[in-house]
């Protein structure tokens, strides 16, 4: 039996069934974890189905989170989605139901849980979800907030299906979503609309940027820049792939200076592989998309000439 059809037979076997994403979440973590709950709720109207998490943070226009006691998590089925390792699950009660459940197209570092679906092909999480859908589509039917949902995350992850991840596969699931009634044009103007502080942000990402000659490029924004233009660490999902726009950057990282003092890293790639990168710093990721965490400005350097490094050995091999 392949892993889908375990899960769909999992999904029929548990009568409540608790569906996680991971911290800080972004529009493909909502997407696939809210999505997946929609869609389950849609089609098994008799089970207790739950989303469960921390903050949304900005994206309360796509859904809010369940509030549940533990003892719910008795005998249930939990499903996380969109979450390559455990740590990055948001809320640790995950650990409390029955079965559990990885559905996630990060590479798969940390293969948890009873079952484990990971497409690294998938454009997003929420694509796979889609995809889950449309295999079983004589049994499950999409609605509209389902659809709204999953687009919201393809369109996310896609940075609007402009990255490399989006294939013919990608752009097909996204049409016949768009098939559902949501107001997609409200959507899209929800994911793209900025406040006025975070487009002064944008002004500071672009006039800070360094860049050497072999097109690794860096901005750091400390805690004493967020707080004079009145943003926070939130805010900068918006302003990640601004340099990617700039032709002689390949890759680069936005160090953003928490309260606590170290640096969250925020890192992408136009080619040279970056998450072997991210990983010896705390973190992961895509290839192309990766997280880390500096301790300090000593370690916010040296990871800044290991990116140089790497666009150097990457602009010697063409
Ligand atoms: P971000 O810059 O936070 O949008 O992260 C980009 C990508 O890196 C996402 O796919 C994250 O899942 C991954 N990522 C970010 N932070 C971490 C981390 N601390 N550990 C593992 N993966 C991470």
């Amino acid at each position: 039996m392949r892993v889908e059809e375990k899960i769909l037979q999992a999904i029929k076997n548990y009568d409540t069934i608790m569906i996680h994403r991971h911290k800080r979440p972004d529009p493909d973590a909502l997407g696939s974890q809210v999505g997946l709950a929609e869609l389950l709720r849609n089609n098994f109207p008799n089970k207790k189905i739950y989303q469960v998490g921390g903050p949304v943070e900005g994206l309360e226009y796509l859904a809010q989170m369940d509030e549940i006691p533990d003892e719910w998590y008795q005998g249930a089925l939990v499903i996380i989605t969109d979450t390559a390792n455990t740590p990055r699950i948001s809320d640790e009660r995950y650990l409390l139901g029955e079965k559990l459940i990885k559905i996630d197209h990060h590479p798969n570092d940390e293969p948890y849980g009873d079952l484990v679906w990971v497409n690294t092909k998938a454009s997003s999480c929420s694509e796979m979800i889609a995809d889950f859908w449309q295999i079983f589509s004589n049994e499950l039917e999409m609605n509209g907030e389902a659809a709204r949902l999953l687009y919201a995350g393809i369109v996310g992850d896609t940075g609007r299906f402009l990255y490399p991840a989006t294939s013919a596969h990608t752009l097909k699931i996204a049409a016949d979503l768009r098939e559902y009634p949501f107001d997609a044009t409200k959507l899209n103007r929800q994911l793209e609309q900025i406040s006025l502080n975070v487009a002064q942000l944008s002004g500071f990402v672009y006039e800070n940027l360094k860049v050497d000659a072999n097109g690794a490029g860096q901005v750091i924004l400390t805690q004493a820049v967020l707080q004079e233009i009145g943003v926070s660490d939130v805010d900068t999902s918006a302003i990640v792939s601004l340099p990617g726009m700039i032709e002689d950057v390949l890759a680069w990282a936005i160090f953003v200076e928490q309260p606590e003092g170290y640096y969250r890293v925020r890192m992408r790639s136009k080619g040279p592989v970056i998450n072997e990168l991210a990983k010896k710093y705390h973190g992961g990721g895509h290839p192309l998309a990766s997280g880390a965490n500096a301790k300090n400005m000593e370690e916010v350097q040296t990871l800044y000439q290991a990116i140089q490094d790497i666009c150097k050995a990457h602009r010697l091999k063409k």
